[in-house]
């Protein structure tokens, strides 16, 4: 049955019922164009959807707050002072790490520069910053502006690499390199980096090895703390269905841990040892964990989010998501294969499952992305995103999004092109 229904929406259906994941925990929004009632939404690695536990978490905690004023620190249903310690274990499960060395605090950017001030160390000679050349542009400002705040010339000290050529440069310059700093799945093109790999390789050359884990947590498997990875920082308003700026999270590695007077770090009252911080003392006490990175007190009504998309990816479990998410985008990746005429455009993203997560970005010929992505949401009710000017993301996202989803896009471009 399935040979005679490749292709088709019966199939897609088909598929579905086989595999159905958890669309619904989600909130899926309507559509505004096409013959269907929701979206077929594709863009969960720009803004993951809303799970419908969300709401009600949040209000428990703004309602703990107009009931219990300050007394909420200690005496709300999840007191704030500990909050941000609730989210540490999932937190850590999700990225391989063990719980010391992951905290959720701050925003992406943020903890770059944070883990920056601690890990970037030019000396000498050993003062380059390598990146990817096709880095997202906070990445990029970032490194750039950490140069110049080393007196350094960004221009110089900061190496734009295609991914393929890190392992040879490393080989041939890696005495000039500080740091590595990487995408784990590249935003763009949706590779995933041999992360363990250009770990290895970049300490080999006596360099620190940084990852940017925005587009790769909750998408693929990750074990940090068994790759050796000195540190990274991830966003949890992608793949992670926190909302639009949510709390981040930041991991260093347990050899970086502990009272280490020659580690620079930038520090406040959330830096010291939880049970001193209410001494008042002059002189921070930090913990032997990550929370020693902490500056400020966490935003309690943005950590609630963040909670219960942990705790959904906790019960549902990493392993199951990528086995699925191998169906769902080698699903896509098929029928784009078949169904759109020849030319009109090629994939970015590498054929090979073991090199991307969800995401196949789409380079298309002689046609406005942004034009397209407002055609297939106006009329097909399809949400995909653009970047400019030709790459078009589509994101089957394994816990919310279905084959019928991936069939919609595929039949709306191939109407659309
Ligand atoms: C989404 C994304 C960011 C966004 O940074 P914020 O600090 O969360 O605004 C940064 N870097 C990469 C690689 C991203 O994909």
């Amino acid at each position: 049955m399935t040979v005679a229904l490749t292709g088709t929406e019966a199939e897609a259906h088909h598929l579905d019922r086989a595999d159905p994941g958890h669309r619904e925990l989600f909130h899926i929004p309507p559509a505004v164009g096409g013959r269907y009632p929701d979206t077929a939404y594709l863009a969960g690695n720009s803004l993951g959807l809303q799970p419908r536990a969300t709401r009600e978490q949040l209000l428990a905690d703004v309602d703990a707050w107009a009931r219990l004023g300050v007394e909420g620190h200690l005496d709300a249903e999840r007191p704030w002072l500990p909050y941000h310690e609730s989210l540490t274990g999932p937190a850590a499960r999700l990225v391989g790490a063990v719980p010391a060395e992951t905290v959720m605090m701050n925003s992406l950017t943020v903890n770059l520069h944070l883990l920056m001030v601690s890990f970037y160390r030019p000396d000498g000679r050993r003062d380059r910053i390598v990146i990817e050349d096709s880095a997202f542009p906070s990445d990029s400002y970032a490194v750039r502006s950490q140069a110049r705040f080393h007196g350094l010339d960004p221009d110089r000290a900061v190496v734009r690499l295609d991914p393929g050529d890190v392992l040879d440069y490393l080989a041939a310059e890696g005495d000039t390199v500080a740091l590595v700093l990487l995408g784990g799945v590249n935003y763009l093109t949706g590779e995933l980096m041999d992360i363990p790999a250009i770990t290895e390789a970049g300490h080999a050359a006596g360099a620190v090895v940084g990852w940017d884990l925005a587009h790769a947590v909750g998408n693929v498997p990750l074990r940090l703390h068994d790759w050796d990875v000195d540190f990274a920082a991830w966003c949890t308003y992608k793949y992670l269905n926190a909302g639009p700026g949510a709390v981040a999270g930041a991991f260093v590695h347990e050899r970086h841990l502990g009272a280490r007077d020659d580690l620079p770090r930038f520090e406040g009252w959330w830096s010291t040892e939880a049970g001193t911080r209410f001494e008042m003392a002059p002189v921070s006490r930090p913990p032997a964990t990550a929370d020693a990175w902490q500056v400020s007190n966490p935003p309690i009504f943005a950590m609630g989010p963040v909670r219960t998309s942990l705790e959904l990816f906790d019960q549902v479990g990493m392993a199951a998501l990528r086995e699925r998410s191998l169906r769902l985008t080698g699903y896509l990746a098929r029928l784009l294969a078949t169904a759109v005429p020849d030319g009109a455009f090629t994939v970015l993203t590498p054929a090979d499952p073991d090199r991307r997560g969800c995401q196949l970005s789409v380079q298309l010929r002689g046609c406005s992305a942004e034009d397209l992505v407002e055609r297939l949401s106006r009329r097909h009710g399809v949400v995909a995103d653009a970047r400019q000017p030709d790459v078009v993301r589509l994101a089957p996202v394994p816990l919310y999004s279905t084959h019928h989803d991936c069939w919609r896009a595929v039949e709306a471009l191939a109407a659309e092109l």
